[in-house]
C-alpha cells in the first residue's frame, strides 16, 4: 500500500495524462493501488481510471441521490454496530473500515465508519454466534482482507466454534486491487477452516484481469473457495452488452463465475455513473443472448426494506 497513489495528480502523471483540471479532490480521498494503475491505458476515457478519478461531475447534486439510499446507517444492529443484518440466515460483518482502493461509485463511500468502527469484532461475532438462524457470515467493510493476517486468523477460529454457522463468505477487492495480498499466510487461513468458503471478488471490466488476478484467484480456489464476481453497472465504464459479455468469458477463463449485476444505488456524487433500471435490462438481455446460463450474472437492485435483493428480469 505504500506505493499506492493517493491523489489524482500522481496517477495522471504516472499514465503521462495532461492535467485537464476535469477532477477534483475531496473528502473521499483518491486511493488506487500502483497494480490496479498499471492496467489502465493512457487515456481519460480508460475504464479502469473512470472508476477511480474524482471527476468535477462529483459536485453534481439531486434530491433523488442521497447519502444513504439503502437505509444502512440505521439497520445495524444497536449492541454491535458492525453487524449488519438485513437478510435472514446471513449476518453480515464490517470487519474493516478501508479499501485498497476508493472506487468513486461506492454505494458506502458516506458510511459513517466512525460510528461502526469495527474494534469489537469478537464481541460481534459473539453476537452473531447467540442467534442459531443464522447460518452464514459475511466479511465486509471496506474489504476485510486489509485485515493482517493474524487478524484474519482470529476471526476464523473464533467463526470455527460456532456449530450453527456453516459457511464463512468473504466479500473482497483485493485479489484485484492488491494481488500480492494473496499470501501463504492467508491462503492457510482460508484452508484451515471446516466452514464452507465463499469468495465474492469485484470486478466490473475485463481490463482489470490479468496474469497477477489469476495467480490469486488460483491460490484462493486451491484454499477450497468458490469463487464468484459481482459488478456494478456503470455509465462510461461498463454499460455495453459486449464489455460485460468479455467480462463474463474472461471471468471462467480466470476461475470465477458471476454472480451479481447491480443497478447502481442513487448515492450522492454518483449521479455521473448512473444506469436506469430500463438500459440495465436491455443489456441483460443482449447478455443472455450470448452467454450460457451459469455465465449470465443476475441482475439486481437493492429496495431497502425488502427480504432479499430483488432480481430484474428482462
Ligand atoms: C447483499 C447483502 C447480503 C447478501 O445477499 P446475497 O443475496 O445472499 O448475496 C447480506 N447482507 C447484506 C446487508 C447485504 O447488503
Ligand atoms: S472496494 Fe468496494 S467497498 Fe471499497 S471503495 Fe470499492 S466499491 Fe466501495
Amino acid at each position: 500500500m505504500r506505493g499506492a497513489f493517493r491523489n489524482s495528480k500522481d496517477l495522471l502523471d504516472h499514465l503521462n495524462l495532461p492535467n485537464t483540471g476535469n477532477f477534483i479532490e475531496n473528502e473521499f480521498s483518491t486511493l488506487v493501488t500502483k497494480s490496479f494503475a498499471n492496467r489502465m491505458k493512457n487515456t481519460y476515457d480508460d475504464p479502469l481510471l473512470r472508476q477511480v478519478l474524482p471527476d468535477v461531475k462529483e459536485q453534481n447534486a439531486h434530491s433523488a441521490f442521497v447519502e444513504d439510499p439503502l437505509n444502512e446507517f440505521s439497520t445495524s444492529n444497536k449492541n454491535s454496530p458492525n453487524i449488519l443484518q438485513k437478510y435472514q440466515k446471513r449476518a453480515l460483518l464490517i470487519t474493516s473500515n478501508a479499501c485498497a482502493i476508493n472506487c468513486r461509485y461506492c454505494f458506502r463511500r458516506h458510511f459513517p465508519y466512525k460510528l461502526h468502527r469495527p474494534k469489537n469484532i469478537e464481541q460481534a461475532i459473539f453476537e452473531i454466534g447467540l442467534d442459531s438462524s443464522i447460518s452464514e457470515i459475511i466479511l465486509s467493510g471496506g474489504d476485510p482482507l486489509i485485515l493482517d493476517d493474524e487478524g484474519l486468523q482470529a476471526i476464523f477460529q473464533q467463526i470455527d466454534n460456532i456449530k450453527t454457522i456453516k459457511t464463512i463468505r468473504i466479500h473482497t477487492r483485493l485479489p484485484i486491487v492488491l494481488p500480492q495480498r494473496i499470501s501463504e499466510g492467508l491462503i492457510h487461513t482460508l484452508a484451515c477452516t471446516d466452514k464452507k468458503l465463499v469468495v465474492v471478488v469485484h470486478v466490473n471490466h475485463p481490463n482489470e484481469l490479468d496474469h497477477e488476478t489469476k495467480r490469486a484467484f488460483d491460490c484462493l480456489k486451491n484454499s477450497g473457495a468458490w469463487l464468484l464476481n459481482q459488478s456494478v453497472l456503470l455509465k462510461g465504464v461498463n454499460d455495453d452488452a459486449q464489455i460485460l459479455i468479455d467480462l463474463s468469458n474472461k471471468l471462467f477463463d480466470q476461475g470465477v463465475l458471476p454472480y451479481y449485476l447491480h443497478l447502481p444505488d442513487k448515492v450522492a456524487k454518483t449521479m455521473h455513473f448512473f444506469v436506469d433500471t430500463k438500459k440495465g435490462q436491455r443489456i441483460h438481455k443482449k447478455m443472455q443472448a450470448n452467454l450460457p446460463g451459469y455465465l449470465l450474472p443476475n441482475l439486481i437492485k437493492e429496495i431497502p426494506g425488502q427480504p432479499s435483493k430483488t432480481i430484474i428480469s428482462a
